[in-house]
């Protein structure tokens, strides 16, 4: 017979354990266990060897079970799973998102070494690099979806550091605008700086549209980084993150992450295996509500602007070819700019009825938030207007409820805020 090659979310259930493993139970226990029996002495120091790397590690043999700072079973059939998505040799979890990103970071950047990156960047992730790496004497250098390669590299140039670039560090689509960056190109930025001694990582924050539409690694990215609390979490009730690539790169991270004391627990690993059975269900029927929901926003009177990739068309040039490129779906997150400015988007907030006011996105409800004062409150305004975070921008993260219903609150809000506006205005002046 010929072989099949099985799709990811057919494997999701499987993948990584054998019920023989505990008593035949269909699916994996939680295994609340701090450490493991070695079977022999001889086993446990060959462990050990294996683990910090005092001999080569046989062809066939496995970093057995030592500890669960090191590893568990649990974790260890989550990073199978997960790595199966990106088409990624291997993954290493982390107790969070910044866990991850702040591993990679550490493990890959030295004192004196340039990091470059896009620009928005996830609030934590721009605070670890300014007020932590800087400690460490590791310098940043940002830009923005508008950059060309050619400026790209002119900007490390002029840095007068390109010799010490280390890593490009990306998030496309950017939150909260939805800007585009070309992860290829910048894959081949990366390379024209790398040398016979040192080659530069290019490393891909893939919340936004990963794991299922957005293959950074097979666009020429080392390195994928996930907040696992969001879509691979799916349901607002747990904090992950996790790190994907060549077996070589995250060998090395699995290291660190073993001193820093950051992978996940058994019960954090057994919650994200329950989320990824329906992983691309939830992610499916979210990008189906969020198109109907973009499309819809388009048309309302009191709303400016709707960032949506599913909106982009061949007019809007680069990010059109960037966005065929490199993105097999236009996702669940849309940002909106309504007719005004904080109030005005703060009205709107107050009055939504189903849509929860809370950061964070991905979960199966729909999250509504102001990037301006909340996700985004860290970065000057002179900065949030550079990059398009105005006052008056709402960032949604679309969810799995009754489509309709959605767009019934956001109509409600809407009419509520324009309302409120014009009742407002001092007698006898017209709005
Ligand atoms: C939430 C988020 C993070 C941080 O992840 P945590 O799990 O909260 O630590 C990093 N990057 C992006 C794009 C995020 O949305």
């Amino acid at each position: 017979m010929k072989e099949h090659n099985f799709h990811p979310e057919s494997l999701m259930m499987s993948e990584g354990y054998r019920p023989e493993w505990s008593e035949g139970a269909l699916k994996s226990p939680i295994f609340q266990t701090s450490t493991f029996v070695f079977k022999t002495a001889e086993e446990g120091k060959a462990f050990f060897e294996i683990a910090y790397g005092l001999r080569e590690q046989g062809k066939k043999e496995k970093l057995g079970l030592i500890y669960s700072r090191l590893n568990n079973p649990n974790l260890e059939i989550l990073e199978k799973r997960l790595a199966i998505w990106d088409g990624a040799a291997d993954c290493a979890v982390f107790d969070s998102g910044m866990a991850a990103i702040s591993t990679a970071m550490f493990e890959f950047l030295q004192p004196g070494d340039l990091l470059l990156h896009s620009n928005p960047l996830y609030g934590g992730t721009s605070h670890f690099i300014s007020h932590v790496l800087s400690k460490f004497g590791i310098e940043a250098l940002g830009f923005t979806a508008d950059l060309s390669r050619e400026e790209i590299i002119d900007l490390v140039e002029k840095s007068g550091k390109a010799g010490r670039l280390a890593m490009i560090y990306l998030e496309s689509p950017a939150n909260p605008t939805n800007a585009l960056i070309d992860i290829e190109m910048c894959s081949r930025v990366a390379r024209h700086f790398s040398t016979a001694e040192k080659k530069v990582l290019t490393t891909v924050d893939n919340t936004y549209l990963g794991p299922l539409w957005q293959h950074p690694l097979k666009l020429g990215a080392d390195l994928v980084l996930y907040s696992a609390t969001k879509y691979i979490g799916g349901h607002s009730d747990v904090v992950a993150g996790a790190c994907l690539g060549s077996s070589d790169l995250v060998k090395r991270i699995k290291t660190l992450r073993t001193f820093f004391g950051n992978l996940a627990s058994p019960w954090t690993g057994w919650l994200l295996l329950r989320s990824l059975e329906t992983l691309k269900l939830r992610m499916e029927k979210q990008a189906e509500n969020a198109t109907k929901v973009a499309a819809w926003l388009q048309n309302q009177p009191n709303v400016r602007q709707v960032h949506y990739l599913g909106l982009l068309t061949p007019a809007d040039g680069d990010a059109w070819d960037i966005y065929k490129k490199q993105c097999l779906s236009p996702g669940a997150m849309v940002s909106f700019e309504v007719e005004g400015g904080e109030k005005e988007a703060f009205s709107l907030l107050n009055h939504l009825r189903l849509i929860k006011l809370a950061v964070s996105l991905g979960g199966t409800e729909s999250l509504a938030q102001h990037p301006a004062s909340m996700t985004h409150a860290g970065l000057e305004h002179e900065e949030k207007l550079a990059l398009g975070i105005g006052d008056n921008l709402v960032r949604l993260s679309v969810g799995v409820e009754n489509v309709d219903d959605i767009i019934w609150d956001l109509g409600q809000a809407l009419q509520k805020m324009a309302v409120q506006e014009h009742s407002i205005l001092p007698l006898g002046q017209v709005a």
